[in-house]
């Protein structure tokens, strides 16, 4: 590695454990999984970890809630681990290399992929998980970010996950999809998950940088918060130090990159703001420019990779 790229790598403060003790649940054929139901009335929860195998807070949340005994007092409650094949590729030298192995994980959920005819150890694992994903009412899809940038929700528009998350209260950041992601389906648009006549709430939580403590804890905080709005387990809401009002964007657009050149036009790490009009980034021939005013840019691409995302454009929300 050169003193270059070694200077760019963030500190990894935590490390992938080992996840072998996890692999077995009690769900016949499908590893990683654990489902305790509370023989009462109640909905069934799912909290999902490592749907991206380098995001190490899901990880986190879900060895704290298995090792700590959690049990529904109603409804159900699964425990998973989605993407453990990947997680287990990690290379602390190539740290953000095990996000996936071939497809990502979280784009894959439509029945176009989980139907076709393609296969990869992500498609294996979605078409494994699929019962799983559609047998919870409500979703919690743990995430964390490539660049140091404070947490966020992330949830279609539709009213029941913004009530969920904004109940919860932490983190007070939220990115709103009107029109769902738009680089595909993410596992919280999987199904009746993504129709607005369902009734169940699915969304994704930002942690944090993907490698720092902070964000394992605010994971495992998260994590039992969902568990608590929902009546599963009894816990004390969050404190009101961490309930600052909700900060809400709205998601304008997502750039797909589509050529080797895509070049910003300045160092991002997301939540910069753009004049309407003005130039984000470029593709080749193409010009990324500000669809509104204060226009502010999410998780951007740390390196570009044609065909993954380059930067989503949101607004902010009255
Ligand atoms: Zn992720």
């Amino acid at each position: 590695m050169t003193a270059t790229a070694a200077a760019e790598l963030p500190p990894i403060e935590v490390m992938p454990r080992d996840l072998e003790p996890y692999r077995r649940g009690n769900l016949p054929g499908i590893d990683w999984v654990h489902r305790f139901a509370s023989g009462k009335p109640g909905p069934h929860v799912l909290v999902n970890a490592l749907t991206h195998g380098n995001e190490f807070c899901g990880m986190s949340a879900a060895c704290h809630l298995l090792d700590s005994g959690v049990r529904p007092k109603i409804g159900t409650l699964t425990v998973s681990f989605a993407n453990v094949e990947a997680y287990r590729s990690f290379d602390p030298a190539r740290p953000f290399e095990s996000r996936q192995l071939v497809h990502n994980l979280n784009r894959i959920w439509s029945a176009a992929w989980l139907d076709g005819s393609e296969n990869s150890p992500e498609l294996r694992r979605a078409r494994e998980l699929r019962p799983v994903v559609a047998a919870a009412d409500h979703i919690l899809d743990i995430h964390s970010t490539s660049q140091d940038v404070q947490p966020f929700w992330v949830y279609p528009a539709f009213e029941r996950n913004g009530a969920a998350a904004l109940a919860i209260g932490r983190p007070t950041v939220h990115l709103v999809m009107p029109q769902g992601l738009g680089s595909g389906t993410p596992v919280i648009q999987h199904g009746l998950h993504g129709t607005p006549g369902h009734h169940g709430a699915a969304v994704v939580v930002e942690c944090g940088q993907h490698f720092k403590r902070t964000t394992s804890e605010l994971a495992i905080e998260v994590a039992q918060d969902f568990l608590a709005h929902f009546w599963l387990i009894e816990r004390e809401p969050a404190p009101d130090s961490q309930r600052a009002p909700a900060r809400r964007f709205e998601l304008l657009q997502t750039v797909v990159i589509q050529t080797p050149e895509f070049r910003f036009t300045r160092p991002l790490k997301g939540f910069e703001t753009f004049d309407e009009g003005e130039l984000i980034a470029t593709d080749g021939e193409r010009e990324i420019r500000a669809p509104c005013a204060d226009c502010t840019v999410l998780m951007p691409a740390r390196v570009p990779v044609v065909g993954r995302e380059g930067v989503y454009l949101a607004r902010p929300m009255a």
